[in-house]
């Protein structure tokens, strides 16, 4: 039995039992996938737990992605490029950190048969997954990145540091149909990074008239995958692009996660298929 768990404040609405469970159970490995609440500060108290209970690894949400690093003994290369982790392997009494964050997203987008590099990518939003998604792309090789955010200091600072660390030119513009308009006239990937749409939220996007500009060979992406199509995905279907929700992101960051655990490298697209099934039942889509 491989003793696994996600940890967050909030933590009780994760997916992650559900994405875990599901390809544990395609590889019909016995598994015990624990939900546990580990509030701001509380980190400590957790890893003695987690040793003392034999867990093999755990994965991260909010607010612990950054304050897990002092704990670890050691991050690899992707972790330590996006300064936050969202899985811990634990081995020989050791903390190994990882993100598969950002590869899960991209991962996705490979199964379309899309690639950032030489990409003109524009984000909308500037939360905690565009930190990581958006420094992705640039070490990936995208051409160019535009962010548009409603508080455009957030987009800024992102830029600049993904800028800085990588040289590709990151762009900033506020969240106005406008601004959104102008950087989708050169766009080869839209990425939609914020909650509008999203199930449980009452906000939507007011006009999406942005997306008759875009390029006809775009890609339209949304991270949210409750509904299943977005009002979003749902316009861009209809005027004939190519159109990705954010389950691939959710089961290919989980999938890669669960190869670290298990330290091997599993057949992707058949655990892919049977998790999605599973989930779209649970979630009802
Ligand atoms: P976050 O840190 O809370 O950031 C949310 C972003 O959305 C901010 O930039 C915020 O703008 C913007 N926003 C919120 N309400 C808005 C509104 N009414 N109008 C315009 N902009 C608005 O969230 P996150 O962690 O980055 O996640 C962003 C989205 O990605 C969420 O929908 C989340 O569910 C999804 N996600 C999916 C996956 C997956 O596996 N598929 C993984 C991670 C996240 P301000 O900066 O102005 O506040």
């Amino acid at each position: 039995m491989i003793k696994l768990a996600v940890i967050g404040d909030p933590i009780e609405h994760s997916l992650s039992p559900l994405v875990h469970g599901g390809v544990m159970e395609a590889l019909e490995i016995p598994c015990a996938y624990e939900k546990v609440q580990v509030k701001k500060g509380g980190l400590p108290e957790f890893l003695s737990y987690a040793k003392k209970t034999g867990i093999t690894g755990f994965n991260l949400t909010m607010p612990h992605k950054v304050d897990i690093i002092p704990y670890l003994d050691e991050m690899d290369a992707e972790a330590q490029v996006f300064d936050s982790v969202n899985t811990v392997k634990i081995k020989d009494g050791k903390l190994f950190g990882h993100n598969t964050d950002a590869l899960g997203y991209v991962m996705s987008l490979q199964t379309k048969g899309y690639t950032i590099q030489n990409s003109r990518v524009v984000i909308l939003g500037a939360g905690g997954v565009v930190r990581t998604l958006s420094l992705k792309f640039a070490k990936d090789g995208a051409k160019e990145i535009k962010i548009c955010n409603r508080t455009m200091e957030k987009a800024e600072e992102i830029a600049n540091s993904v800028h800085a660390k990588t040289g590709v030119p990151v762009f900033c513009d506020g969240f106005s149909v406008d601004g959104i308009t102008k950087a989708c006239r050169e766009c080869d990937v839209l990425v939609n990074a914020t909650p509008l749409g999203m199930h449980g939220v009452s906000r939507e996007f007011e006009d999406l008239s942005f997306l008759e500009v875009l390029p006809k060979d775009a890609l339209v992406s949304d991270l949210i995958y409750n509904p299943d199509r977005t009002k979003l995905l749902t316009k861009a279907d209809e005027l004939g692009f190519k159109t990705i929700n954010g389950l691939g992101m959710l089961i290919y960051q989980g999938i890669l996660a669960d190869e670290i655990y298990l330290e091997k490298v599993l057949n992707r697209e058949e655990i892919f298929e049977k998790v999605s099934t599973k989930i779209k039942q649970v979630l009802g889509l």
